[in-house]
């Protein structure tokens, strides 16, 4: 397997329940510790009037902000764990599918409750950390696949 692509960044989590709620591409901006998010993972929170609520458990993470017809939610970094890529294995299961085309499968798992974060890459093959053009090629034997981090109650993926 050749895992080169499959690069993360943060996954933030809910300090009372570990509920995944965001990852760090849904981050637009960090200060005084609030963070402006951009996209929460589906089914990952509920938003109350102004309040944003994990779904899990209901505690209170945030607010919604609304500014120039955009929608974005403020996220108290007290109430929620930031999870580096090196200790996701504490926290999330993972699972790789080879795939014809790695778009098309990875914008549909993004819309999966449970999926916390993907990235597309190679698996298989002989040519290590092969460009997409000599993958494409089909003269390395490598499948373009979907790597997928997910956190359901009783691993039903
Ligand atoms: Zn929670």
């Amino acid at each position: 397997m050749d895992y080169t692509r499959f690069k993360y960044g943060r996954v933030f989590v809910c300090g009372r329940c570990r509920q995944a709620i965001f990852n760090e591409e849904g981050v637009v901006s960090e200060s005084s510790g609030l963070l402006n998010i951009r996209k929460l993972l589906p089914g990952s929170a509920q938003i109350r009037g102004e309040g944003v609520l994990c779904k899990n458990c209901g505690g209170l993470l945030g607010s919604v902000k609304r500014e120039n017809g955009d929608k974005t939610y403020i996220i108290d970094g007290g109430g929620i764990i930031s999870v580096l890529p090196e200790i996701f294995e504490k926290y999330f299961k993972d699972a790789i599918f080879a795939c014809g085309c790695f778009w098309g499968v990875e914008y549909q798992f993004r819309k999966v409750v449970g999926i916390v974060y993907t990235r597309v890459g190679y698996c298989g093959g002989t040519k290590h950390n092969p460009s997409y053009e000599k993958v494409k090629s089909g003269t390395t034997g490598h499948k373009e696949a979907v790597h997928v981090l997910y956190d359901l109650p009783g691993d039903k993926l």
